[in-house]
């Protein structure tokens, strides 16, 4: 059900523990930087290679809108997940973490310790997954 939108926001979260959030979704961006990095070292594209220098040293930028221009399919997995975690980490400053972004409804803090970069509620997420899944032609 929606909360209601333009009236004080209560948060069912403490500050102490969006700030534990917080901190362990730097430690995962970090984790993925230093991933999607060394991957980029590793190939044999010049190109990549000169990225993967800007991905440590971008400090606050978004690594994911860096490597928005290139598809480097090696590091999907990585710079989808990291595009989440730099999603949830803009939300927690925006002062909109921990709401559904479907419905509004505050996202569980269960919910939230075992998927700190949740955006939707179980419900709305089992909805997108079904729909999702319909969209996606079997291969
Ligand atoms: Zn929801």
């Amino acid at each position: 059900m929606a909360r209601t939108f333009g009236g004080v926001f209560m948060y069912s979260l403490s500050q102490s523990e969006i700030q534990s959030f917080k901190k362990q979704l730097r430690d995962r961006a970090l984790e993925l930087r230093r991933a999607i990095h060394g991957a980029l070292i590793d190939s044999d594209n010049k190109t990549y290679s000169e990225v993967a220098g800007r991905v440590l040293d971008i400090g606050e930028q978004s690594v994911v809108d860096l490597l928005a221009d290139f598809r480097i399919f090696e590091i999907e997995k990585e710079v989808s997940e990291l595009s989440e975690v730099e999603a949830a980490l803009a939300r927690i400053d925006a002062g909109t973490y921990a709401r559904c972004a479907d419905c509004g409804a505050d996202i569980s803090v269960e919910r939230l310790r075992a998927y700190p970069s949740a955006n939707r509620c179980t419900d709305c997420q089992a909805r997108h997954e079904r729909m999702a899944k319909d969209m996606t032609p079997s291969l």
